[in-house]
């Protein structure tokens, strides 16, 4: 199977990017940040805090995380309930990068995402993807751009669902986000020694799609 790991910070336009090169090749496009978002809502729903941590580690034993793929589209699936929709709020997002730093979640959802790289070509986007959870991954590439590109792509997302939130707001979560991801003792954000880095900032999006399929190709000519 070939196994592409893509890491970045929120909002380097990792899935956007991912799930549309992985549509060209044929492979699965896994995002990992929606099974923590899950766990998130879980915590949410049941009104626990992140800080909570032995509640939270006892609930994930009653707690099941599904991936569904429905015309090669994710679905999230919690206790059988679809959630792809309902995990996508400002609340759950700072609550997964919170809740992402418990090494009992952390572990709870690594066997689920190497199952998937084991039985699948897959593009699998995260934070710890090229340095955990795939380490033998053929292919990693560490997405970013700058924290101001980023708020503007997210806030251009979620207005657009809709939602009504205030630039200055997103890009403070986006930072906070940043600073988590890449302090917590386990699995921080950071690239993989062997990855290639790919800096967005300014692209179109066809431009970054661009950008990484070249990546993707000329590793995939080498390990052919
Ligand atoms: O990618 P997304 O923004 O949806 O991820 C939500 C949160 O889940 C991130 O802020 C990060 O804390 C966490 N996450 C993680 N490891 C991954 C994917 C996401 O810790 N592989």
């Amino acid at each position: 199977m070939i196994n592409v790991a893509i890491d970045g910070p929120a909002g380097a336009g990792k899935s956007s990017i991912a799930r549309f090169v992985a549509g060209k090749l044929g492979y699965i496009y896994v995002d990992t940040g929606a099974l923590y978002r899950t766990v998130a809502l879980k915590v949410a729903n049941c009104g626990l805090t992140a800080e909570q941590k032995e509640d939270i580690e006892a609930l994930l034993g009653t707690t099941t995380v599904g991936i569904e793929f429905v015309n090669g589209e994710q679905r999230m699936m919690l206790d059988g309930a679809d959630v792809t929709d309902s995990i996508r709020t400002p609340e759950v997002s700072m609550m997964a990068s919170a809740v992402s730093a418990i090494p009992a979640v952390r572990a709870y959802l690594l066997n689920t995402q190497r199952r998937l790289a084991a039985e699948n070509n897959v593009i699998m986007d995260g934070r710890d993807i090229g340095t955990v959870v795939l380490p033998d991954a053929q292919i990693k590439i560490f997405l970013t751009a700058s924290p101001e590109d980023r708020a503007t792509r997210r806030f251009d997302e979620l207005k657009a669902k809709g939602m009504d939130v205030n630039y200055d707001d997103v890009l403070a979560d986006i930072k906070t986000r940043d600073y988590n991801d890449s302090h917590r003792a386990v699995a921080p954000l950071k690239p993989a020694p062997d990855s290639v880095f790919a800096d967005t900032t300014g692209n179109e999006f066809e431009q970054s799609v661009a950008l990484i399929e070249s990546i993707i190709n000329d590793r995939l000519e080498e390990v052919k």
